[in-house]
């Protein structure tokens, strides 16, 4: 990967970035994903931004030697403190945990007035970032998952709108668990990103019929069962011997 061509992953967040938009990406490492969008001529602006000095001093090397300076800021900080308000109208969040990017968010909310479009890649746990998402009136417009390198990512792309709108007609905890498009489409990715979620729930339960028993270890298997269900329901009510 390079700043000419990006990971399958990296460019499916790019996919999603519209021309002309004003972007920061938060946590941009290498900073590739802005340079090449830049490179390509789809951004004419955008915030490169990092809070760890390692990643900081690569993105500004990386954007110095492709001459791209003069549109791309690389900028040392903590999430979206190290844009202005009203500097943006696109945010990237890529390559992190869910838990992570929604903090993030929450963290820089004063920003986010003048955002027009959230494009977010988390690692894991993409279900808090649909929660943040519906609790801050932010409607999921689309949504991705593919497998690279063995790994399986989510990519959720947000605008302000009808945050409830893509839960309609399915279950609530389902849709935030899985995602109403993914949902929808139950493409092979997604079937083996669950199957393989709801395998490791079953060890887990497993290992907790083992231990002494307490209140607390009640509530996490009637928590794994109830996972375990829903993901059962999302693939198709598959029996228990095939599962
Ligand atoms: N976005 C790139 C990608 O998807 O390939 C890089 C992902 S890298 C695994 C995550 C980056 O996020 C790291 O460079 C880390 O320093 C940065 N990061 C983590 N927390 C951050 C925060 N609160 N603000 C800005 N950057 C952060």
């Amino acid at each position: 990967m390079n700043t000419d061509k990006l990971s399958d992953r990296l460019a499916t967040v790019a996919k999603y970035v519209p021309n002309g938009v004003k972007l920061a990406d938060i946590g941009s490492d290498h900073a590739y994903l802005p340079c090449f969008l830049a490179k390509n001529g789809s951004i004419t602006f955008a915030v490169a931004g990092e809070v760890v000095e390692g990643p900081f001093q690569s993105a500004a090397r990386n954007v110095q030697s492709e001459g791209l300076a003069d549109i791309v800021s690389v900028r040392l900080g903590d999430g979206l403190e190290v844009i202005e308000p009203g500097e943006v109208n696109c945010i990237t969040i890529a390559g992190m945990g869910g838990a992570l990017i929604a903090n993030i968010l929450e963290l820089g909310k004063e920003k986010l007035p003048t955002v027009e479009r959230l494009i977010l890649q988390p690692n894991i746990s993409a279900s808090t970032i649909r929660k943040w998402l519906l609790e801050h009136q932010w409607e999921l417009v689309e949504e991705e998952i593919l497998e690279e390198d063995g790994k399986i990512y989510e990519v959720l792309v947000a605008e302000k709108g009808e945050p409830l709108k893509p839960y309609k007609n399915i279950q609530r905890e389902l849709g935030l668990l899985v995602g109403p498009y993914l949902l929808n489409k139950k493409d092979e990715t997604f079937q083996k990103k669950w199957r393989m979620e709801k395998e490791n729930w079953k060890r887990i339960y497993s290992q907790l019929e083992g231990a002494a028993p307490s209140a607390e270890t009640e509530l996490k298997k009637q928590e794994l069962l109830d996972k375990i269900k829903m993901v059962e329901e999302a693939l198709g009510n598959e029996n228990s011997e095939r599962s």
